[in-house]
């Protein structure tokens, strides 16, 4: 398979050089050039499968053609080796809870699956590659603990000193193995131009293997679409099937698209947005509009330039009107996020992070509209990871799951660093 570039300026990629570069050098995004059909064997035996075999043979159809089947089985297994249920809320309403991995947001699952990719796709190799990211918060976490312990392969996370939460900062802090964390006297923006002056620093690239674990990149959002399959053969049979995803960057939902594309049979799609709503007036209008962004309590939604916005409009041609017949949104405040989260759990039970609650909500609103549809939506984060909001909503003081308080437990083991790009580049070439 080769991936070319949303914006087509340069010549199509293998997939290593696709994974290896993260973004085209004409600043696209890479798309596979062919999205194949499955078979309808394949459907006809999903419901018997569990969640790695039906991620498998997703898998082997993207990328059977450059991995081997033994080393892509590996990638799958090693990349979901943890519980991805669809619960029960009501009715005809379903939470596919996609937050059973190590850092309990679903950005483990790309994340994960990117590492191991990594590390195939570089093995015969004798230098270490080196990932480098910047972060405010969650994708330090995910990154870091998705590469913990894969060979081959260093972490270099750095983040602004003192402007992440600690719950955020012990995620990548305390790992050790091939994870290194760099506090840094400066902005999340110090951080990310450090990053960006590495990449292009020539002499640096000479000596050391630099890449980036940029969730543009095509191996963190095509394994997404892994759990779009299973979710669907968990509902009962016979289901009309429409599937609410909470939008940030919008790679989750376009891994939703992209399952749809590859035959599965859902019928409807719904993007749930916070005040951020750039994707909600693009629907509307057929204008797309970025903006600064706002913060939120649903804060890994806050996105004002959503970069897989133009992976969606390949995928549909730029054809408003055929997205917006597969796709509808709906926008929350955080006063309604707010309210949504308490009822939820006061009629139900169902603990909604304030992400889930955006998208548990935008689906009852669909499926007024249709009432003889089932509806699913993703549940992407534990509600336990915002505990001060969801304390302060609930009034009640919820239990960190033991998962998260070992990160809070470890010893925090980090290297602080000017905002020089000298010192970060004798850093790297010293380590
Ligand atoms: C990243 C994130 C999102 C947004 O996902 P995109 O793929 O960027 O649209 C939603 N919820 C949570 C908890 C996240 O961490």
């Amino acid at each position: 398979m080769k991936y070319y570039s949303t914006n087509g300026q340069v010549p199509p990629a293998t997939l290593k050089e696709a994974v290896l570069k993260g973004l085209a050098d004409d600043n696209g995004l890479y798309m596979p050039e062919q999205i194949p059909l499955l078979s309808g064997e394949f459907f006809a035996s999903l419901r018997s499968k569990t969640l790695q075999e039906a991620a498998l043979g997703v898998a082997t159809a993207l990328f059977g053609d450059d991995v081997a089947p033994a080393a892509l089985r590996d990638m799958v297994y090693g990349a979901l080796n943890f519980d991805i249920p669809l619960v029960r809320v009501a009715d005809n309403l379903y939470s596919l809870e996609l937050f059973h991995g190590p850092t309990m947001a679903f950005k483990d699952v790309g994340a994960r699956f990117l590492a191991r990719m990594m590390q195939h796709l570089t093995r015969n190799e004798n230098s270490e590659t080196n990932v480098l990211v910047a972060t405010s918060g969650d994708t330090g976490s995910a990154v870091a603990n998705g590469f913990l312990g894969v060979e081959g392969i260093t972490v270099t996370v750095l983040y602004p000193k003192g402007l992440v939460s600690k719950i955020q900062e012990s995620q990548f802090t305390t790992l050790g193995q091939n994870i290194c964390a760099i506090e840094v006297e400066g902005t999340f923006d110090d951080c990310q131009r450090l990053v960006k002056q590495a990449f292009l620093d020539v002499e640096l690239s000479a000596r050391r293997r630099l890449t980036s674990a940029n969730s543009i990149n095509l191996a963190r959002f095509i394994p997404q679409a892994f759990y779009y399959f299973w979710g669907w053969a968990q509902l009962p049979q016979g289901c009309e099937a429409v599937v609410c995803v909470p939008s940030g960057n919008f790679g989750n939902l376009m891994a939703g698209l992209m399952a749809k594309r590859m035959g599965l049979p859902i019928k409807h799609f719904v993007a749930a947005n916070n005040a951020n709503d750039i994707f909600l007036c693009y629907l509307q209008t057929a204008k797309f509009s970025p903006r600064p962004s706002i913060a939120t309590i649903a804060n890994a939604m806050d996105v004002g330039n959503p970069s897989n916005f133009a992976r969606i409009m390949d995928l549909y041609g730029g054809d408003h009107a055929k997205v917006t017949a597969d796709i509808s949104g709906y926008r929350y405040s955080d006063a309604q996020i707010r309210e949504i989260v308490k009822c939820t759990f006061d009629e139900t039970g169902y603990m909604l992070d304030p992400h889930g609650a955006c998208a548990c909500e935008a689906l009852r609103e669909r499926l007024k509209h249709d009432e003889k549809a089932t509806g699913i939506f993703l549940e992407t984060a534990h509600p336990a990871k915002f505990k001060e909001t969801m304390d302060s909503i609930l009034g009640v003081d919820i239990a960190i799951p033991p998962k998260l308080q070992a990160f809070m437990g470890g010893q925090k083991q980090v290297v602080g660093m000017s905002s020089r790009y000298e010192d970060f580049k004798d850093f790297l070439l010293s380590s």
